[in-house]
């Protein structure tokens, strides 16, 4: 989710107040309730949206900025859209090329080490990571487990691993993202931090919960003009056997990561239209972001988003149901490390003139969907009570007032004023995945997949129908 940078639209979500409110008031501006009925059916029966998802999963996979797999991804979801009736524009966006090398690491020495032995850790570059030398470096390691703690210690000459957990309880309660912002600082920051101090490299305990044994890759944060220095993440099974080790006295690491960094690729937002009857010119853009990590096929983050997206318009498409304003499928560009789909979406919209009324993202998984979360006025929630109304028979009936951004390629246009939108999904197991080499078809229920669509399809339709648009909304933008 979320550019700036992927990682700061998550802790946006993590500082913001949430507030249920279930509607009440009389609803201004009617919208036909079997109509919306309607849709909602309509999605529930989806037969597009899940061969589509397992076309780009299993024939394309791994779709990072600047690989061939996002070039043919774009060609295929431009096609699939066209194939249901769209005005299918690709909008050229420069994006960021970096390219995952070799990822080595031993444990080389610690107390009590059998003679001549090492052990191998298992662990992935995080994306904009810095190399190694080419044969790696040897160094002492030094653990903290918080940010904060690495201005404590001296870690220069260094290897910093950072050992933080992730919140498995927040997210078995709900609030998986809060668990990610609070987990994933030591992702966003920690490499950052620990090379302005003098380290050699950053190790970082993977974001995630699930004890597989899994590293898990994302993006890290440098600052302008801030060589990048060597980042990986470790399983955390790894990261808790070295701080053990670390416990006991001294450890020493040998790294091997040579990712390199590419002249800036070419890649495209495929932008989609259903026209609206009456005010075509009024947009409502429903998107997610086609590109991935390069480890998994990019099933869950962010395939399922995108296509449950891409299945909204086929829905009205399949009823040939053509509401007043727009609706405008986006598979936005490069979110994972750089966001820079997002902003040339909105920047090409600025030039041009174009009207959004509102902006809904899809990109926490593909749990099953439980209701929305809005970005809107206090106010503006009342003319809600029509869609949680509509999703009722399928128990999508959450309905969460957010007072900031909610989804990081939709940022700019909430900034802009466009009320946002995202769908809550069940998030309790989306972290076990995500950003890492299982990230499959087979994590998405077609059955999920398309209570996704029904969401935001009675969402979206809801609001390119209504007569009054809803009022603009005011974002506050934390950076
Ligand atoms: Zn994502």
């Amino acid at each position: 989710m979320v550019l700036r940078l992927p990682w700061q639209g998550m802790r946006l979500l993590l500082l913001l107040g949430v507030a249920a409110v279930v509607a009440a008031a009389p609803v201004s501006g009617v919208v036909d309730p079997l109509v919306l009925g309607q849709v909602r059916d309509a999605a529930m029966q989806d037969v597009w949206a899940y061969p589509q998802l397992a076309a780009l999963t299993d024939r394309i996979g791994p779709r990072l900025s600047g690989s061939v797999g996002l070039e043919v991804a774009v060609q295929q979801v431009a096609e699939a859209l066209r194939g249901v009736g769209a005005t299918v524009t690709l909008q050229p966006v420069k994006v960021p090329h970096w390219v995952r090398g070799v990822e080595r690491a031993e444990l080389v020495d610690y107390v009590g080490r059998p003679k001549s032995l090492t052990q191998s850790l298992h662990l992935v570059a995080l994306g904009d990571s810095g190399a190694t030398p080419a044969d790696g470096l040897t160094a002492p390691v030094v653990v903290v487990h918080s940010v904060e703690e690495l201005a404590t210690r001296d870690v220069q000459g260094r290897i910093v691993l950072i050992n933080m957990p992730f919140d498995q309880r927040l997210a078995d309660n709900g609030y998986a993202g809060d668990a990610y912002g609070q987990a994933g600082e030591e992702r966003f920051v920690g490499p950052m931090t620990a090379s302005k101090r003098g380290a050699l490299a950053t190790l970082v305990r993977s974001v995630g919960d699930a004890q597989f044994r899994l590293p898990h890759t994302g993006v890290t944060a440098w600052e302008k003009d801030q060589q990048p220095m060597p980042a990986a993440a470790l399983a955390a099974e790894d990261a808790d056997l070295i701080d053990r080790l670390a416990a006991a006295g001294p450890v020493r690491l040998h790294l091997v990561l040579t990712p390199q960094h590419l002249p800036d690729a070419e890649s495209y937002n495929v932008v989609a239209d259903w026209v609206g009857r009456e005010r075509p010119d009024e947009v409502v853009v429903v998107g997610g972001h086609l590109d991935s990590w390069d480890l998994g096929t990019g099933a869950i983050d962010d395939g399922a988003g995108v296509m449950a997206a891409a299945g909204v318009i086929e829905t009205l498409a399949r009823l040939g149901l053509h509401p007043r304003r727009s609706i405008r499928f986006v598979a936005f560009t490069n979110e994972e490390n750089g966001g820079r789909g997002g902003k040339a979406y909105a920047e090409a919209a600025a030039k041009a003139g174009v009207q959004h009324v509102a902006a809904i993202e899809c990109d926490m998984g593909a749990g099953r969907a439980l209701g929305i979360q809005a970005a809107v006025t206090p106010a503006a929630m009342a003319r809600l009570k029509a869609v949680v109304t509509a999703l009722q028979p399928i128990g999508a009936t959450v309905l969460l007032r957010r007072e900031g951004v909610v989804g990081a390629d939709i940022r700019p246009l909430q900034l802009a004023g466009a009320p946002g939108f995202a769908p809550v999904l069940d998030g309790r197991h989306y972290f076990d995945y995500h950003h890492t080499a299982a990230d499959t078809l087979d994590k998405v229920n077609p059955e999920n997949l398309r209570s996704e669509i029904a969401v935001m399809a009675v969402l979206a339709y809801f609001l390119a129908e209504t007569p009054d648009p809803l009022p603009r909304a005011r974002v506050q933008d934390e950076e």
